[in-house]
């Protein structure tokens, strides 16, 4: 029995059904199902009261046949290698479906950054660059912030690089501040991507963005920038949630007004259950991963399911949802407007040439539309849910490339 909750286990369920789907060779099984490269680190940090404290650190690089790897880093005290294993294949899949040259990685630290200064935030990110310095890098590995990192830390990471590689070098990693080899439009890229795929899926709505109630769990950087643009773009975003949380007006909440939600005035106040079951025309999860689940699949009524979080829908909750014909737009393909984001930076970087925002916009707009266009024919081609088309083409892109390289001894 598949745990439900366990990441690695959830992302193997599908990369299972998509293999055997696939009929893929089994000896290719085999290595797509395991990462190139596995590394545990110890860091041993002064803190400021003049302790030693040590701090276990991980980066999994999952599969390099497309290109370098890529994937965040993130900061939290229940980090495990398994959970980073999982991460690290689903960036290889996202990756894949967007088609950029990048393979998957993931990197942790287990650690609570609430707890740290910044000046020990700072020693934990320099000595965990350091330890990695064999394995990183422009052509090997380009880690980029996720979960309590930042461009502070990306900043960092870029400067402990550089200080040994005695020059600077930028395209170490992505997410970095503009001006430090940053790419304009990379903040906002998941939820702009995000709102790309939302008006491509109004026409399996058939509907105008004016009849399209949305409502989006989360109001970060994903939720909130996505809830701002489709307001922009004319959809009635009806309700938003935080962790506290969420708000709910039915013709429809002034989003730019909304900074925070625990500010709001005069408007409904609902609990993140409850808006999660709302009825509605998309809902967008942009906070945290399993929140659709068993528990509550049967309850929910939208008619779309875009995923903004990773891994916000349980395999159990996609089979419910599939029965009540609710449409899944996946998030390996969903929230790719971040990674593919970071690969335009990766690329002005070693271009040395910065693009204005405009022009990152239209190059995101073509990647998205072409990757949900390239997903939907091959779920209409093969009878199967995006999900499952997403991870077919993914896997089956991979598979090509690795098989065409060959398996060197
Ligand atoms: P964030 O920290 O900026 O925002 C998260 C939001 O979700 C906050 O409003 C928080 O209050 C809310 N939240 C957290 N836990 C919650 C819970 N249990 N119930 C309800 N609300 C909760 O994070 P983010 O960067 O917006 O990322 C959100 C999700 O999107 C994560 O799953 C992340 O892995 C995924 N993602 C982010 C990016 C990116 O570019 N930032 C790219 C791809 C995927």
């Amino acid at each position: 029995m598949v745990d439900e909750t366990n990441p690695f286990e959830e992302m193997m369920q599908r990369f299972d059904r998509a293999a055997e789907l696939l009929r893929l060779d089994s000896g290719l099984y085999k290595v797509l199902r395991n990462p190139t490269r596995e590394i545990t680190v110890y860091l041993p940090v002064i803190m400021d009261d003049g302790r030693i404290e040590i701090f276990k650190g991980f980066r999994v690089q999952h599969n390099i046949a497309r290109g370098p790897c890529k994937g965040g880093i993130r900061y939290s005290p229940d980090v495990t290698l398994d959970e980073i294993k999982a991460l690290a294949a689903w960036m290889t899949w996202k990756c894949a479906v967007v088609n950029i040259p990048f393979g998957g990685a993931k990197g942790g630290v287990v650690c609570d950054p609430s707890q740290l200064t910044i000046s020990e935030l700072e020693k934990v990110t320099r000595r965990y660059t350091a330890e990695m310095i064999d394995f990183i890098g422009p052509e090997k590995d380009v880690p980029a912030p996720d979960l309590n990192t930042d461009e502070q830390v990306m900043a960092w990471m870029m400067d402990t690089y550089s200080m040994h590689a005695r020059h600077t070098v930028t395209a170490v990693v992505t997410g970095k501040p503009v001006g430090l080899g940053g790419s304009r439009g990379r903040r906002e890229a998941t939820g702009f991507g995000l709102t790309v795929i939302a008006l491509e899926a109004l026409r399996i709505l058939n509907k105008a963005p004016e009849e399209t109630r949305v409502v989006i769990q989360g109001y970060g950087n994903v939720g909130g920038t996505a809830a701002l643009l489709l307001h922009q773009q004319g959809f009635k975003v009806v309700a938003v949630s935080d962790i506290h949380g969420g708000i709910y007006h039915r013709d429809g909440l002034a989003i730019p007004s909304i900074t925070r939600i625990a500010d709001a005035q005069k408007i409904d106040r609902i609990t993140n259950a409850e808006l999660l079951e709302l009825s509605c025309d998309i809902l967008i999860p942009a906070a945290t991963e399993n929140q659709l689940t068993s528990k509550n699949a049967d309850r929910v009524r939208a008619k779309i399911v875009l995923e903004g979080a990773n891994g916000p829908t349980t395999h159990v909750a996609d089979e419910i949802f599939e029965e009540k014909n609710i449409l899944v737009i996946p998030d390996i393909l969903a929230n790719a407007g971040g990674v593919t984001v970071s690969y335009f930076e990766w690329v002005q970087d070693r271009y040395g040439y910065f693009w204005k925002d405009q022009e990152v916009r239209e190059r995101l707009t073509e990647v998205m539309k072409m990757s949900f266009g390239d997903v939907l024919n091959y779920a209409q081609m093969h009878q199967v849910t995006l999900r499952t088309a997403a991870y077919m083409l993914a896997i089956d892109r991979v598979a090509h490339y690795t098989k065409l390289r060959g398996i060197y001894a």
